[in-house]
């Protein structure tokens, strides 16, 4: 009988090939990766999570791409100067990067702290950014096109169609938003859920908590065994974003499998942040960058 999922106990990334570079790389062949979020400031649910966008990019940059940009919900004289913790980002305005060249050759992370924000830019995203990871608020802009009533959505068909793919990394809550349906039902049935949403959208999906779910079209569940409730904590999910975003960049996975196994590995990645922990206090969203 086929397994109805995988239990992932080791991360297979990093390896020692992270570090180990071909000579004549440079930054422009490591891949580059493009956040969208962080709305700020102005009105409306999510000012003030210009953070998660931050962090986000910052965990790209910290897990290997050659390039980082942070295309910040913001009017271009709010923009601020650079990150001062991590100045090799490269900021712009959403709008900016969005009509630019950039979401061509870069992974798109959107949605980590895009607030309201971000709905105006979905249809941008669906249409110009052939690799895109949605996170949080993206998510929530989807909520009509993922309805029971509409399965697989022309938007998704023709995003396949194309050879485009697309992750969604939901919390339980997220996923019970995209379902039309809650919580309590989301998490009675993990796999099923996620395995729902990745048919449905044709997307690998990863579904987040404990026991992290990654599922795909086609490709058996892996369920991740790492992580624990350290990880719950403001902020950890858009590190995670960011790594999967770096994952993603560096390969060139095309077939759903191929995605569905990197994003796993970035997921284990991201659980083994917490093993390696020493202190008696709980890791922040930084301290696992860090
Ligand atoms: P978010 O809810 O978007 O902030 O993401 C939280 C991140 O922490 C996700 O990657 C979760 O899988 C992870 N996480 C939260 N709680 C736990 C837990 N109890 N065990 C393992 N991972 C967790
Ligand atoms: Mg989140």
């Amino acid at each position: 009988d086929a397994p109805t999922a995988w239990l992932q106990t080791t991360a297979a990334w990093p390896d020692g090939a992270a570090l180990r570079r071909a000579h004549a790389s440079h930054k422009g062949s490591r891949g580059d990766v493009l956040v969208i979020g962080g709305q700020s400031p102005g009105a409306g649910a999510g000012v003030g999570m210009g953070g998660a966008a931050l962090l986000a990019g910052r965990a790209a940059l910290r897990a290997g791409a050659g390039r980082v940009y942070v295309g910040l919900l913001a009017e271009a004289r709010d923009l601020p100067p650079c990150d001062p913790v991590q100045p090799a980002l490269m900021l712009r305005t959403a709008a900016a990067a969005l009509g630019s060249e950039l979401p061509q050759r870069a992974v798109v992370v959107a949605g980590c702290g895009g607030g309201d924000a971000i709905h105006a830019h979905l249809t941008d995203l669906l249409a110009r950014c052939p690799r895109l990871v949605l996170d949080a608020d993206a998510l929530n802009a989807l909520g009509p096109i993922a309805a029971p009533s509409a399965s697989c959505p022309d938007v998704w068909r023709e995003r396949h169609t194309r050879g485009w793919w697309t992750v969604l990394t939901p919390h339980p809550l997220e996923a019970a938003r995209l379902l039309g349906t809650d919580v309590a039902q989301v998490q009675a049935d993990r796999p099923g859920a996620a395995r729902t949403l990745a048919k449905r959208l044709n997307a690998t999906v990863v579904l987040k908590g404990s026991g992290s779910v990654t599922a795909a079209p086609g490709v058996t569940p892996i369920i991740n065994g790492g992580g624990d409730g350290a990880l719950a904590t403001a902020g950890t999910g858009d590190v995670l974003a960011g790594l999967i975003g770096a994952r993603l960049a560096a390969l060139d996975a095309t077939s759903p499998a191929d995605t569905a196994a990197a994003v796993a590995d970035a997921v284990a990645a991201h659980g083994d942040l917490v093993r390696h922990w020493t202190s008696p206090w709980p890791p922040t969203a930084t301290d696992l960058i860090a």
